[in-house]
């Protein structure tokens, strides 16, 4: 029976064998824990919304036949992948926070192409494997967590360079029926709330890290696997009971370290064995596709706005100046990261395989924006809120007695107002700017879908300079050399950009 909303979901995650460790405990059901319940509260929401607004959260899927939930679907056209972004905005609009889908969502799609070219160079059967496990997980409407950041161990060392193989998760065995894995993955959004990880190499691979060139499909309990719970800032505040000090009782993002220990994956799940020239490709475009998938943060970022703006209004400011010319900067901020993440996906291109792919210097330039925009858009609703946001006592001290009606009258602000309002929102700032969701909207804008460094990489290979420079040359009369001539860069963002022919076809 396929899952069919959110409190399915919930339930289809309860007695399972995980080994779960958090606070140096094993959990014994992880449904049940405060702390990681807001987890699994949000990615409960990707499947209400697929209800609620079938358009943009689901799709036809033609590998099925039946209207599945975006998260699984392999995008068919520009509309697709545009339409994955707006879901994103949406659901950060929910859940001011991270919900966790778009890692598996990214890799299905990367994988869908990826998969395709290899068995086209070496007639293997990858594709068609790929293509049953998604059948396969769209009927039943599961989610996919995506696996791909190894621990790395030594930076500047490849993974078989590396002193203790294990940095970078390998295969260490195999026979008849497949191949055993072991290593870890840092960071892995979302993974114990998933039914099933896709596992998959973090970078550009050579011949000798060939056993690391593995990609496959394990159940999110597969013998041999352990989890290490990551902790966030202020996390624990959902287990004091009460929900007024957690500023977002409802929502939260979950990392986790998996460890794969001797993990066994059968044949029909592998999708990549020792093709390491491919792994490039994979990585390259899952980030791609990851990278605009983060105008999620801009969802966020219309809570935080709304949060600010909230606030000025409850302390009597909302008409300065200053406070709407902070608005107006923060709202100019987050929406450059969403028209950088849009324009790239309406940019999308199709690939040999026949999915949607978009533009990857476009999706770059969205998620270097994100690694620096929500941090100012934070300062910014940090200096609306005022210092409150650092100092205000605990709701156990707003319920004593003694205490609860002088902070009553002490914290109040505009007329009309209920202080307890004022408290929440404020809460909220400090939630998203320094407590369990500052994780989803600061550091993980930071470093997921990779470090800001990875993108200028990305954007320097793309930025055809010697194509400038040749027209500016032409403009300014200046003859060009025959070995001036004869370079042109290889790129295929002005092509795109200038190929109505191909946008129309789509
Ligand atoms: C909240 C969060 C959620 C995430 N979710 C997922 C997920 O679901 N799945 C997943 O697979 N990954 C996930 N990631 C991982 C993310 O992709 C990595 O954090 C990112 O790629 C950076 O890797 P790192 O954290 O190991 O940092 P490091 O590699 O330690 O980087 C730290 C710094 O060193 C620099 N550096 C590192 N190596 C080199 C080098 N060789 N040369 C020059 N500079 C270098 C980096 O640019 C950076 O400035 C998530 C990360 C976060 C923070
Ligand atoms: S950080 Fe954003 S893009 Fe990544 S999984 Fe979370 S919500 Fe999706």
């Amino acid at each position: 029976m396929p899952i069919n909303n959110g409190a399915e979901y919930i339930e289809s995650l309860r007695n399972r064998n995980l080994k779960i460790y958090l606070f140096g405990e094993l959990v014994k059901e992880p449904v049940d824990h405060p702390m990681i319940r807001p987890s699994i509260n949000a990615v409960a929401k990707t499947y209400d919304l697929a209800n609620e607004d079938s358009e943009l959260a689901s799709a036809e899927s033609s590998l099925t036949g039946i209207r599945v939930n975006r998260f699984l679907h392999i995008a068919e056209n520009t509309h697709d992948v545009v339409n994955q972004n707006r879901m994103q905005r949406k659901l950060g609009q929910l859940t001011g926070t991270c919900f966790q889908r778009c890692v598996g969502m990214d890799a299905l799609n990367s994988l869908y192409s990826t998969t395709f070219e290899i068995d086209e160079k070496n007639n293997t059967q990858y594709h068609k494997r790929l293509k049953d496990f998604i059948k396969q997980i769209q009927q039943e409407n599961l989610v996919i967590g995506g696996a791909m950041t190894d621990v790395k161990g030594d930076r500047s060392l490849s993974p078989s360079q590396q002193e203790d193989p294990d940095l970078f998760v390998h295969i260490v065995n195999r026979d008849e029926k497949g191949v055993y894995i072991t290593g870890a993955k840092a960071h892995q959004t979302g993974c114990i709330n998933s039914h099933w990880i896709l596992v998959m190499p973090t970078m550009r691979l050579r011949k000798e890290d060939k056993d690391y060139a593995i990609v496959g499909a394990v159940p999110a309990d597969a013998t041999g696997i352990t989890y290490i719970y990551g902790r966030q800032s202020c996390d624990t505040r959902s287990m004091e009971g009460g929900d007024l000090d957690a500023g977002n009782a409802k929502y939260s993002g979950q990392e986790a370290m998996i460890i794969f220990d001797n993990v066994f994956i059968p044949n029909e799940l592998i999708f990549m064995d020792g093709e390491y020239e491919f792994a490039s490709m994979l990585v390259e475009r899952f980030t791609c596709y990851h990278r605009r998938s983060y105008v999620c943060k801009t969802g966020l970022g219309d809570v935080l706005i709304g949060a600010s703006a909230s606030i000025a209004d409850y302390n009597g400011v909302s008409n300065v100046s200053h406070i709407k010319d902070k608005l107006v900067e923060m709202t100019h901020l987050n929406e450059t990261i969403f028209a950088a993440g849009i324009a790239s996906s309406y940019q999308s291109y199709k690939t040999k395989s026949g999915n949607f792919q978009n533009d990857d210097m476009l999706a770059n330039v969205c998620k270097h924006n994100v690694t620096r925009f929500p941090y100012e858009i934070g300062r910014l609703a940090q200096d609306i809120a005022g210092g409150l946001v650092v100092t205000m006592p605990s709701e156990k001290d707003f319920k004593n007695p003694n205490t609860g009606p002088l902070l009553k009258k002490y914290l109040q602000g505009r007329k009309g107002v209920p202080t307890e309002n004022r408290v929440r929102v404020l809460r909220l700032i400090e939630n998203m700017t320094l407590g369990r969701n500052a994780v989803g909207y600061l550091t993980e804008s930071m470093h997921g879908a990779g470090s800001p460094q990875a993108q200028r990489i990305q954007i320097a290979r793309q930025m055809q300079l010697e194509y400038k420079k040749k027209l500016a040359r032409k403009l300014a009369n200046i003859p060009e050399t025959e070995a001036e001539e004869l370079t042109r860069e290889q790129s295929d963002y002005f092509d795109r950009i200038f190929s109505i022919k191909d946008n129309k076809k789509q």
